[in-house]
């Protein structure tokens, strides 16, 4: 019996190994078509200033409408987008809708509405000539600190003389730099302190058991307390619940996001979430 159930495993296995590389083969075919045909769209999830309780930033987070499958997850595409080297014209296309949106939230508030975006190292690590980020910034008359590039912590590895440059490109265009779900990846003091790092994004399994393990209590802490040692600032991903929010603004970070504030939404809901907060203050 034993054997019997074996050998169905291994079927069973093979089986789904197969769907599942025919579901990729078929993802990556139809992503190629998906910008051209307007499948993407860019959502933007607030990010609240913790002392004032007002949205500060936004994230820029991608989105595939698939006209067959529905919603496809980034974290399904994105994979996928970096393999087949799509990522590059992708993540131009997320830069140009961030920057567009920045400058029009900026022209409605009066001051800068900054907007990260997700770089993934696949971008920042090629050496093909792409947009130019910082003469679409200066087309749009913005300041570069109207964007922050999140990367993160594997591409600062063994960064190489390419990596070291696009960030010291940024730095020196005032594009602020943030390492996204800080905590999980290759974590080292070392190129905290060889780059100019802007800020650190918790990533949010700390912040999710938090509440409960006294570990991740510890973790977080020392996150905030040796983010501000070295002079960056801290924002705090994946809040769901008051308690989180009061215990981490107690703890002396700086910012948060999370569905408690607001998931991701369409740039128009954006504008709407922000007219509403400047009358209710
Ligand atoms: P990320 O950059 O860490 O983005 C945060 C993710 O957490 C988003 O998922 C967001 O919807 C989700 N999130 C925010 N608040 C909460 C919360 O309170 N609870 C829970 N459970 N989730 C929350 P999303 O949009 O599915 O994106 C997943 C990842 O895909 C992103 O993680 C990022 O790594 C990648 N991604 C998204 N857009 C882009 C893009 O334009 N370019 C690149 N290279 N990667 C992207
Ligand atoms: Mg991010
Ligand atoms: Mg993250
Ligand atoms: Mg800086």
């Amino acid at each position: 019996a034993a054997k019997n159930a074996g050998r169905n495993q291994f079927r069973y296995f093979t089986a789904s190994m197969q769907e599942r590389a025919h579901y990729r083969l078929r993802l990556a075919n139809d992503l190629r078509e998906a910008l051209a045909a307007g499948q993407l769209d860019v959502v933007y999830q607030p990010v609240v200033e913790l002392a004032t309780g007002h949205i500060a930033k936004a994230e820029a987070l991608l989105r595939w409408n698939h006209p067959v499958l529905g919603q496809v997850e980034p974290s399904q595409f994105i994979p996928i987008a970096e393999e087949t080297g799509l990522i590059k014209e992708i993540g131009d296309w997320v830069f140009q809708q961030a920057a567009g949106c920045s400058r029009q939230w900026q022209a409605q508030l009066g001051k800068v509405m900054q907007i990260s975006v997700n770089a993934s190292p696949v971008q920042i690590r090629s050496t093909e000539p792409g947009l130019n980020w910082l003469r679409y910034l200066e087309m749009l008359g913005l300041l570069g600190s109207s964007i922050v590039v999140e990367i993160t912590e594997g591409l600062l590895l063994n960064a190489s003389a390419t990596v070291a440059d696009k960030l010291i490109e940024y730095r020196d265009a005032g594009i602020q730099v943030a390492i996204d779900d800080f905590g999980t990846g290759y974590s080292s003091m070392q190129y905290l302190k060889k780059f100019d790092i802007d800020y650190l994004k918790i990533d949010r399994s700390f912040v999710r058991d938090m509440i409960t393990d006294a570990s991740d209590r510890t973790i977080v802490k020392s996150i905030i307390v040796m983010a501000h040692e070295l002079g960056m600032q801290v924002i705090a991903e994946g809040i769901e619940t008051n308690e989180q929010k009061e215990w981490l603004r107690a703890a002396g970070c700086d910012y948060a996001q999370g569905f408690l504030f607001s998931k991701a939404v369409t740039a128009e809901a954006f504008q709407q979430l922000m007219a509403q907060e400047a009358r209710s203050h």
